[in-house]
């Protein structure tokens, strides 16, 4: 169990994040229905319960089902047990008859034997549980930043808000990468629609979906779960591209999408890639699904990031300079997930250690992260752009000519080269028409005279630096 939540906690909240903050919960052990997470320290403590309470609460009951309380304590003293497996209720059922004791390995003691007696005949059948909605309350349209990317996304989303089931509007088909929203998007109509009242909203995964689907036809429920299916009025699919190859799920999830959409009822899907684009699910399937609105949520732009970055500073009332959002806006280019996690760490040292957050700590703290962000320039682009930007041509870069209009340049793209590349010195004399090592180093400490001295050059080699890291 331990494993699939790690596997669906790193999947859920990303790499980064899940290597941040959650990486160094160990298992203390179940209690009724009450499970103990631990944590090294208080503030990690603390940070896991206001973050991800809900999220470890919701992962823990779908995988046992008896768990309706995740506690989140510290590590007892002494405690070295790390990743200590939880006594699975099924595999305790074959192993021993109910009141068989167990002995478990003795630093365990105390936890485990407590827990297996009401494990064992807690063997609830999750098919019967209702389709409850499990809707984050940090994702609302208050807190989503509109930008050029997904303002389409956005305003569809808001639309089937105000008025679901709107035709043209049914299916709504949001998709795009990792980490750009469409969860977000998902459940701030869930709220809205909530909001408004009397309407039933059912949000799942479509991983959970299939898992309800199979679990039904284990307990000869199937029926039951089609009629409680079919009785909502929203019904909301989380990253539909998991039911590829799950042909028997697919069909079910068929014919619940056409009995919802000939009932007048919203459907909401979203999935990585456009309905056309899904190889993989069936083409009825695909077709229907594109018969609503496709919105297509893109990558994020430059701009939105740094939106991004101002509104979670503020919403967690950090002051955050300008140029470290500037910094992380730039390195952290591939989704809001990482890049919050990226903040999110941040914040937490600048509280930690009530100091404020500057260029030089950004760089420290983020280590790791910014380390697997790195692009990697090579010289040969770095001498291509700096010689577009400074109009001259490229083979000047490595030809033998001295002249200051194309001598500036070069020692430009040396000292990039010098800042973007891992190369050592004479490795980029070479690229730059066999020069001696001593000639780039003297490039290097005379640009960094100039940037010094005169501003407007410095940010002319600055644009120059941020061209070739975008
Ligand atoms: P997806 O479902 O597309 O993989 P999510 O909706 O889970 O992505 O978004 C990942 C994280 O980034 C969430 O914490 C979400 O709140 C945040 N996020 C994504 N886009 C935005 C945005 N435009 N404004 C604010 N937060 C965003
Ligand atoms: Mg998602």
């Amino acid at each position: 169990h331990w494993e699939r939540i790690c596997g669906r906690l790193k999947i859920e909240v990303g790499e980064v994040e899940y290597r941040t903050w959650l990486q160094q919960i160990t298992l203390g052990g179940i209690e009724e229905d009450e499970l103990t997470l631990y944590l090294p320290t208080r503030f990690l403590r603390d940070w896991v319960r206001s973050q991800y309470n809900s999220k470890l609460n919701q992962l823990w009951s779908n995988e046992l089902s008896q768990i309706r309380r995740v506690e989140l304590a510290l590590t007892p003293p002494g405690n070295t047990i790390s990743q200590t497996p939880v006594a699975d209720p099924n595999d305790t059922l074959t192993q021993a008859p109910l009141n068989a004791n167990i002995s478990p390995p003795p630093a365990q003691k105390t936890i485990i034997s407590q827990s297996l007696t009401p494990t064992i005949e807690v063997k609830e059948d999750d098919s019967k549980l209702p389709l409850q909605t499990q809707l984050d309350p940090r994702f609302t349209f208050d807190n989503f930043i509109v930008g050029k990317p997904n303002e389409f996304a956005y305003a569809c989303s808001r639309r089937v808000a105000e008025r679901p089931s709107s035709p043209g509007f049914n299916p709504l088909f949001l998709y795009g990468g990792v980490g750009l929203g469409k969860t977000h998007l998902m459940h701030a109509i869930g709220f809205e629609l909530a909001k408004a009242g009397n309407i039933s909203v059912s949000y799942m995964s479509a991983e959970k979906f299939m898992y309800r689907f199979i679990a039904s036809i284990r307990s000869q429920s199937t029926i039951e779960f089609k009629e409680e299916l079919r009785s909502v009025d929203v019904l909301m699919i989380d990253d539909l591209q998991f039911l590829i190859g799950k042909d028997n799920t697919q069909e079910e999830f068929f014919h619940t999408f056409n009995a919802l959409i000939d009932a007048g009822r919203q459907i909401i899907v979203s999935a990585d890639k456009s309905p056309s684009d899904l190889s993989g699910l069936e083409d009825r399937l695909r077709t229907r699904l594109g018969c609503g609105m496709v919105a297509d949520i893109h990558a994020t732009t430059y701009e939105l990031r740094i939106s991004i970055l101002e509104a979670k500073a503020a919403s967690a009332n950090v002051v955050i300079s300008p140029k470290v959002m500037e910094f992380l806006a730039h390195k952290i280019t591939t989704n809001v997930r990482e890049l919050e996690g990226a903040l999110n760490r941040l914040i937490a040292h600048a509280n930690l250690f009530g100091r404020p957050i500057t260029l030089e700590a950004t760089q420290e703290v983020l280590h790791d992260i910014l380390k697997s962000h790195e692009r990697r320039v090579t010289i040969e682009e770095i001498q291509r752009k700096v010689a577009e930007h400074c109009n001259i041509r490229q083979t000047d870069m490595t030809s033998a000519r001295r002249a200051r209009a194309v001598a500036r340049p070069r020692q430009i793209a040396m000292y990039l080269a010098k800042q973007l590349t891992s190369r050592s010195l004479p490795e980029i004399g070479r690229k730059f028409g066999n020069r001696d090592h001593t000639t780039v180093m003297h490039a290097i400490s005379r640009i960094s005279e100039l940037i010094e001295k005169d501003s407007a050059f410095a940010e002319d080699v600055e644009l120059l630096r941020r061209m070739l890291e975008s």
